[in-house]
């Protein structure tokens, strides 16, 4: 794995650290209702406070657009985060300038701050070299502890790292870690599972995963593509039928890799889009015209747990079936126990990313069992697709 500063290299002892946070969280009336994001990131915080470091908090709230706007000012998350940190923090309403400034600089060695939205700037997101050099101002050394905004080029997610002796925070090395586990020196055979509705907004996963691991599962609606592809009648399956030649391009590549593809056997199909539809277990030769396929069927359920038990290494994205609905979670949840014990035995190490996969290892109740879980959605993806995260790579020493 390439070599990142950590904070096991920094010397913050009274030292201006900019940490680079996710912040973004949901709120209702005023409150923040899930504080998962701030509790990934308290271990930095509090291990840099206790260092004697003065810590300014970065981070961007909602999307402003490049403008000022109170009701996505970052103040409402200010108590959540002494809350979970257990100390007081302070805030300012700007980043840049002179506000930001005078809270700096009354700042004490093991004080926390927050800095306004950084959003509120246009040269955020346009990642402006003059924006860079305002925020840098505020700080002697840079932390990023953001990985879930990595993927972006942003001033605090890239250009930060450029002007300031630059770290990964704590949830940013772990997720590095567990990433590198995964795809980057894996333990083989290395099995992916990749679900969901749509191949059409996941061509460069399986591209890249086919020249990467020993064994692909395709499951949920994107199988549907494949099983078409293949010649299968899918009924009224949600199917992307203009991608057919590009299902059969992926299977090629994986053949040339010397990737195994498992497509589902069987399916569990009804005809309605809804909790306790009728359903009934088809073979895939005999789908009904008017049904739809929700879920994979008992053979495919079989099928999966054996690739889960040859495995050593395990990545998924994308659940088997439409899980949100009663019962057409049974596959997903099935595999994701499978997957949960091994895991647990010492004899898999399984990484899952993705909002509703995430969602459904929760539904299975094994979400805390596999080896690790990417909450950050979209960076996520980036790095299962392959692509070079610029808030990561700017961080390589
Ligand atoms: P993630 O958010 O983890 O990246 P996706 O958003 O790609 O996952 O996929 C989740 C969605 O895929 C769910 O809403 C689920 O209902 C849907 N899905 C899975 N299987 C099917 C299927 N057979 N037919 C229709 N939708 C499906
Ligand atoms: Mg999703």
């Amino acid at each position: 794995m390439a070599k990142f500063r950590t904070l096991d290299d920094i010397d913050a002892a009274g030292r201006r650290v900019l940490v680079r946070v996710d912040l973004n969280v949901p709120v209702r009336d005023g409150a923040v209702t899930d504080d998962t994001r701030i509790r990934a990131v308290a271990p930095t915080i509090t291990e840099l406070a206790g260092k004697g470091a003065k810590v300014i908090l970065l981070a961007h709230f909602g999307r402003p657009k490049g403008k000022r706007d109170e009701s996505q000012s970052l103040k409402v998350v200010v108590p959540a985060v002494a809350k979970v940190l257990g100390r007081p923090v302070a805030f300012a309403d700007d980043c840049t300038g002179e506000t930001a400034a005078a809270a700096v600089s009354a700042l004490a060695p093991g004080e926390v701050l927050v800095l306004e939205n950084t959003r509120f700037y246009k040269g955020e997101e346009g990642n402006d070299p003059e924006f860079v050099k305002a925020l840098a101002a505020n700080g002697d050394l840079y932390v990023n502890d953001a990985f879930s905004a990595a993927h972006r080029a942003h001033a605090s997610t890239e250009g930060l790292a450029h002007v300031l002796p630059a770290f990964a925070g704590r949830s940013m090395q772990a997720e590095l870690e567990a990433l590198d586990r995964a795809l980057g020196a894996p333990v083989r055979p290395v099995a992916a599972i990749v679900g969901g509705a749509k191949v059409s907004s996941k061509i460069d996963l399986l591209e890249n995963l086919v020249t990467k691991v020993d064994l692909l599962v395709i499951g949920g609606g994107m199988a549907n593509t494949f099983l078409a592809a293949r010649g299968v009648d899918v009924g009224k399956s949600l199917c992307e039928h203009d991608l057919a030649e590009t299902a059969r391009r992926i299977e090629k590549a994986a053949a040339a890799a010397g990737c195994r593809i498992v497509l589902p056997e069987d399916a569990v199909v009804a005809e309605a889009f809804a909790a306790n539809a009728p359903n009934r277990v088809v073979t895939l030769d005999a789908v009904p015209a008017e049904s739809m396929i929700l879920d994979v069927g008992p053979k495919s359920v079989a099928a999966v747990v054996a690739a889960l038990e040859e495995a050593r290494t395990l990545v998924w994205n994308g659940p088997l079936g439409a899980f949100e609905l009663e019962p057409f979670d049974r596959g997903t949840v099935a595999a994701a126990r499978e997957a949960a014990g091994l895991t647990v035995a010492g004899k898999l190490t399984s990484i899952a990313g993705g909002g509703d996969t995430v969602a459904a290892l929760n539904h299975a109740g094994v979400a805390d069992k596999f080896s690790y879980i990417s909450t950050a959605g979209g960076a996520f993806l980036e790095w299962m697709e392959g692509k070079a995260l610029p808030g990561v790579e700017a961080l390589k020493a």
